[in-house]
């Protein structure tokens, strides 16, 4: 096996170094005027029409509004990103395709239909075409004369994709697959060119994956859905019925549909939190700015402290998020660089490359869909009445955001997948040297005898990551060794160790961010010094959650003996860290009212 220094879930197993993680500071100037390309024309096409107006705009009565957008998005090269130059695309890297995404974000429901022709909708094609598939297809992608869009789900399959009933069977003259079924909630659905479309091949049991084009014919469309939220963007169910679809149109191997649909995810997953970390800074301008103007009892209503500890934890959240979607981000095109070096071809590099990264994209996507719901929430609440009126675009943010737990893979699906793939790299595959990792348990637990052993730069700090890690490890292996393979099948306790290891994850991302961060003579002293307030405030939040995920395991599968040395060991190990979060809160939050953004 490859040795590699980029390894997926290797977080849990090693204490990283700051040195060797990309943190946000670190984007050049080109990357940010990518940003600011985005920004700019989500603010000036998009809000430019008026909030009101955006939030009542509707995909069905208003498509020409909504495909005005969509055009001028391509004239302004927003339809390439992830399109090799070769193909008429921007070609970035993975990381500066995030922050593009984050900029996305802006958007709201248009941040969904870009989204889509970025991301799911024509990545099957970037990443597992052949040469002649990229050159018939990519460029009109690109500049937006194809739309696209992503059929997976069917009515009967959701969650279980696998168990999709679209059937393609070859015609008798060997030309054409033959394809019929049903896909529901499809974005971009309505007016898209071209549909991938995951569908099992006679009688395989296994999706394969076909690029299909409307004009083949054979293609119904149902109505636009009426939805909570992002109305504008696009959702329709697709029929096929009888749609023959050229041989030539396969898309990468028969039977492997189902890992790329999956793959394909991992990348949409991490850019749900690369939304979240856009739409809570974005939210936080809006509330200072309202909070600074509100006055009641003779004041801002941002002087009380009750609203400062909301834009504290917004902020908190942002913080973090974007600490660990960069830090994943930069790690994804390091794996790319080091796989192309050691001779994979151009797509397998893509494609494994992302894999690696499936434990910290479900993370990623779980706490970042998470963060930016209760933001919206939060926000309404700041806004008071007015949050609850069209006129603000708070309302519009609360209901286009609730969709991000949902798609992309349920956040209760991708706890369980958080796991699933950990056991997976950790005992099938071998990616992770468990064995290494179960042998440091017993010294780091010894370690904890003394109140805190750890020097350096936050060394208490990065003492309790890893005692978050351990926890993990002694968890899972107890729980394990008591339930054997039915651990599955107590999804409680799954989730449990799902929000164990995430709060690890993190915890860990916003520490070494800082941590390099201070070690740059070039630090705003003053930033720092909240950026650390941040950290620390997630991190003692992170042991709560911790802990309390770890007591409800615990209990939910431990009796006599285990479950009081396994209490005594977690009290032990996340132990009390001693901040004051009310004065670490108003600290962070009088910064940022101070600042008027993030
Ligand atoms: C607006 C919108 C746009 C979408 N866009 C697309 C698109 O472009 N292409 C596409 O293919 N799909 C798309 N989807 C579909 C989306 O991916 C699915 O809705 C999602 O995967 C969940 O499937 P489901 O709705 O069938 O819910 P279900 O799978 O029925 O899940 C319902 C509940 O049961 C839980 N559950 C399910 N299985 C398990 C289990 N094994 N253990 C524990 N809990 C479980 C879920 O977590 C959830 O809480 C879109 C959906 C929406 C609403």
């Amino acid at each position: 096996m490859m040795t590699s220094n980029f390894v997926g879930g290797s977080f849990l197993l090693k204490n990283s170094n700051p040195k060797d993680i990309f943190i946000p500071e670190e984007f050049s100037e080109e990357q940010k005027m990518v940003f600011d390309l985005v920004k700019d024309f989500m603010l000036r096409e998009v809000h430019g029409m008026g909030l009101e107006k955006l939030a009542t705009l509707d995909a069905e009565k208003d498509r020409e509004k909504v495909l005005e957008i969509f055009r001028k998005a391509s004239e302004s090269g927003l339809c390439g990103v992830s399109i090799d130059e070769q193909y008429g695309g921007m070609g970035l890297d993975f990381n500066t395709g995030l922050l593009y995404t984050e900029a996305l974000s802006l958007g709201f429901s248009f941040a969904t239909t870009i989204g889509c022709q970025t991301s799911i909708g024509s990545l099957p094609i970037v990443w597992y075409g052949n040469d002649e598939q990229k050159a018939k297809y990519l460029p009109g992608i690109a500049s937006g004369e194809l739309a696209c869009s992503y059929c997976l789900t069917e009515p009967s399959a959701g969650s279980d994709a696998n168990s999709g009933k679209t059937k393609a069977v070859l015609n008798a003259e060997g030309t054409h697959y033959i394809l019929n079924g049903q896909k529901m909630w499809i974005t971009n659905g309505g007016f898209a060119d071209v549909y991938i479309v995951f569908a099992k091949i006679e009688g395989d049991d296994k999706l394969s994956a076909f690029i299909v084009e409307k004009k083949f014919g054979g293609i119904d469309l149902g109505k636009e859905e009426k939805k909570m939220g992002i109305k504008a963007s696009s959702t329709v169910q697709v029929f096929f019925n009888n749609c023959p679809v050229p041989k030539e149109n396969l898309l990468g191997e028969r039977g492997k549909g189902f890992n790329m649909a999956l793959n394909i995810l991992n990348s949409g997953r991490i850019k749900i939190a690369a939304g979240g970390v856009g739409g809570i800074k974005f939210g936080m301008e809006k509330v200072i700015d309202y909070a600074n103007q509100r006055v009641q009892f003779g004041v801002p209503i941002s002087s009380f402290g009750a609203m400062k500890q909301k834009i504290g934890k917004m902020a908190t959240m942002a913080f973090v998020l974007e600490s660990g979607v960069y830090r994943v981000g930069d790690d994804v095109d390091k794996k790319h660089k080091e796989l192309l070096a050691s001779g994979s071809s151009g797509n397998d590099a893509k494609i494994n490359a992302m894999r690696e990264y499936a434990i910290e994209c479900a993370i990623l996507k779980i706490h970042g869909s998470e963060a930016m719901c209760n933001a919206a929430d939060e926000s309404i609440q700041i806004f008071g009445g007015m949050g609850y009126s069209m006129e603000t675009g708070v309302e519009m943010a609360y209901r286009d955001a609730r969709i991000t737990k949902i798609y992309e893979g349920t956040n209760e699906i991708n706890r369980m997948l958080s796991l699933a793939e950990f056991y997976k790299r950790g005992f099938q595959t071998k990616e992770l040297d468990m064995k290494a990792a179960m042998k440091a348990v017993p010294m780091s637990v010894l370690n904890n005898w003394n109140p805190f052993s750890g020097g350096g730069d936050f060394g208490k700090e990065m003492e309790l990551i890893t005692n978050l890690k351990t926890v993990f490890l002694i968890i899972t292996g107890s729980a394990g060794g008591k339930l054997k393979s039915k651990l599955v099948e107590e999804q409680e306790i799954v989730m449990n160790l799902a929000d164990i290891l995430a709060m690890a994850f993190l915890a860990e991302s916003a520490f070494l961010r800082v941590a390099k961060l201070k070690a740059s003579k070039a630090t705003d002293q003053k930033e720092l010094n909240i950026k650390v307030q941040m950290a620390q405030l997630f991190l003692y939040d992170a042991l709560e959650t911790a802990r309390l995920a770890a007591k409800n395991a615990v209990d939910s599968y431990a009796d006599g003996l285990t479950k009081w040395a396994m209490h005594k060991l977690v009290n032990g190990m996340l132990k009390s860290y001693a901040i004051n979060p009310k004065d670490l809160r108003r600290n962070i939050a009088n910064y940022y009212i101070e600042k008027g953004k993030f």
